[in-house]
């Protein structure tokens, strides 16, 4: 018999009986609809099957057909600029042939057949080739040029090289292996989702990735090739940070991984990125971005698996040579489809009812970032940052996701409903948030921004330490007995939030602010703060004090656009005249 039979129908997982070389995590088609499921457990002649699309009406008896190959993804041109469901399937592609809704059993390759590709070829014949090398390169859009890389598992000589235009499926090299076999090398290779894709050696992650959200980027930076995670209560502005993030960040290439969240929020997604224009370039963002949606109504084994999708192709632009963001919205969703197909096994369930493997779950994702030395014989560097949202239920930072999550990434983000509901965003608590990249990217800041960027870094972090143990003891006594030096220091605490750390995603100024520019607004808050300690010695008061014309300008500060900065070069040079 070429095929198994279904034994057992639960929702998303699938019971089947003798199906032929059944094996862990391979690909099989389900009934005769061929609906696409995955082998997650054996148990002697049984095969559990998690199954990507809708199970309903499908019956005991119905055949188990086997695929030999693990769940993969085809990674080439034509990428960029899509949008895919969680096992990348394009979905314009399925629109046009099921409609709004998509039938069952469609199988659509992630790469257009029919474009043409005007291929620069980088080899040639005779020459030896190993896994990760660069073969050839085509301008995949206008903002990416795609380096076509060879398949990591393969090596040889090349025998023979097509160049010109040519589809992703067509040959572009024949090569010969080891063994004397000659083989076609098409524009694309496939690979297992589930598998990182190896890499030459981890480098440490030295530069920020700059997102121009200033409580990030000053207070709390990520490194290019690191990891963090924003965690927050419903609607205190996890997904418009992502969203902020996407837009700005000076990574090259933008995977965003909507995974579970619900359709309505996608949508806005889905509306509002192809709009975008890159900042750098003014070229429709999209040309840089891959969208992979997989909502809260598409099927819940597709959305455990869209995270891995996600992270190979994140994987395959870094081992480029490019540096890369992929953004998960939200893995609480992921670690709910982990749980929902866990219960289903009758696994024993761990804290909370998710999976015992939960935590090693999440390490393994988180882990597959990184600033690396790329495979292949030239020297290339790539990075790729992992930025995952998580949503757990009322904020709860006990919660198992959050926990194991932060176990592993590098950066807190701690949004808060308290600071979302006085309308303070990006609502970053900046007393527990943290970043583990501050001492790392210090070289790089001292360099690229200023000397005493750490210098003003650390006094704002004290200042506003200060505000929250002053703000306590004022609730105790009451605010009369805080001597003018600690009103001082809530004052311009104040400032820190309002005038810096509040940035509205909305305005078009405010929503980026340059290194350079946060650095200059936070010095000028500082030396205000430091200039009014000296005039409070003399003997001036505070209220004057606060009444001084520059608070005006350091409110306005933040809307100064970048071609003026200079207007605040002058303003910090200027400061001390006000205090005379
Ligand atoms: P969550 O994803 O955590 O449920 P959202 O990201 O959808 O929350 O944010 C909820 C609302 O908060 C947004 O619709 C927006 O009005 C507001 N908001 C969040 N972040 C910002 C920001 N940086 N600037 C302005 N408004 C924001």
């Amino acid at each position: 018999m070429e095929f198994g039979k279904i034994v057992k129908v639960s929702g998303p997982l699938v019971i089947a009986e003798g199906i032929p070389e059944a094996k862990m995590y391979n690909v099989v088609q389900v009934s005769q609809h061929r609906l696409m499921g995955e082998i997650i457990e054996i148990k002697g002649n049984r095969s559990s099957i998690q199954v990507y699309e809708e199970t309903d009406g499908i019956g005991v008896g119905e055949p188990v057909y086997t695929t030999k190959m693990p769940l993969s993804v085809e990674l080439g041109p034509g990428l960029l600029g899509n949008i895919f469901d969680g096992i990348l399937r394009p979905l314009d592609i399925l629109k046009t042939l099921s409609g709004n809704y998509i039938k069952r059993g469609i199988q659509v390759p992630a790469l257009d057949r029919t474009k043409k590709w005007n291929v620069t070829v980088s080899v040639q014949s005779g020459d030896n080739i190993q896994g990760g090398d660069i073969i050839a390169e085509v301008e995949e859009t206008s903002l990416i040029c795609h380096k076509i890389l060879l398949s990591p598992y393969l090596s040889g000589k090349v025998e023979k090289v097509f160049s010109g235009n040519l589809s992703v499926a067509d040959t572009l090299l024949k090569i010969k292996t080891k063994d004397n076999n000659i083989i076609d090398i098409p524009l694309f290779h496939l690979w297992a989702v589930r598998n990182p894709r190896p890499v030459k050696g981890k480098l440490t992650p030295t530069q920020p990735l700059v997102t121009g959200q200033r409580v990030i980027d000053t207070l709390f930076p990520v490194a290019k090739g690191g990891t963090a995670c924003i965690p927050g209560p419903f609607g205190s502005g996890k997904t418009v940070c992502q969203h902020q993030i996407a837009k700005w960040a000076d990574a090259e290439v933008i995977i965003y991984c909507a995974c579970g969240e619900r359709g309505n929020e996608v949508t806005d997604l889905l509306i509002e990125f192809p709009k975008l224009k890159d900042p750098k370039t003014g070229k429709p963002l999209m040309e840089r971005t891959i969208i992979i949606a997989n909502t809260s109504n598409m099927p819940v084994a597709a959305r455990e698996a869209s995270v891995y999708t996600a992270v190979t192709l994140a994987e395959y632009y870094r081992d480029m040579g490019y540096s890369v963001a992929l953004m998960a919205d939200s893995t609480s969703r992921w670690a709910e489809a982990m749980r929902e197909i866990s219960g289903r096994l009758e696994e024993m369930p761990g804290e909370e009812g998710y999976p015992a493997y939960l935590s090693y779950r999440i390490a393994e994702f988180y882990e597959r970032s990184g600033k690396v030395q790329c495979l292949g014989s030239s020297e290339r560097e790539g990075t790729l940052t992992v930025i995952g949202a998580v949503s757990p239920p009322g904020g709860d930072l006990s919660d198992p996701v959050v926990q194991s999550t932060l176990r592993v990434t590098k950066v807190f983000w701690g949004l808060e409903d308290k600071l979302a509901y006085r309308r303070h965003f990006p609502a970053i608590n900046w007393l527990n948030s943290y970043s583990l990249y501050t001492e790392s990217v210090l070289k790089f800041m001292k360099e690229n921004v200023s000397t005493d960027w750490a210098i003003i870094r650390t006094e704002a972090m004290r200042l506003l330490q200060e505000e929250s143990e002053l703000e306590e003891i004022a609730r105790l006594v009451g605010m009369d007995t805080l001597s003018p030096q600690d009103r001082l220091i809530l004052e311009s605490a104040r400032s820190i939030r309002e005038d810096f750390l509040h940035q509205s995603a909305f305005d078009g100024v405010d929503a980026y602010t340059t290194l350079k520019k946060q650095y200059l607004i936070l010095k000028i808050i500082i030396r205000f703060y430091e200039f009014s300690k000296s005039a409070l010695t003399e003997g001036r008061s505070l209220d004057k004090i606060m009444g001084l014309p520059v608070r005006q300008d350091i409110v306005r500060a933040k809307y100064i656009p970048e071609k003026d900065i200079s207007s605040l070069v002058e303003l910090e040079k200027k400061l001390g005249e006000q205090f005379v």
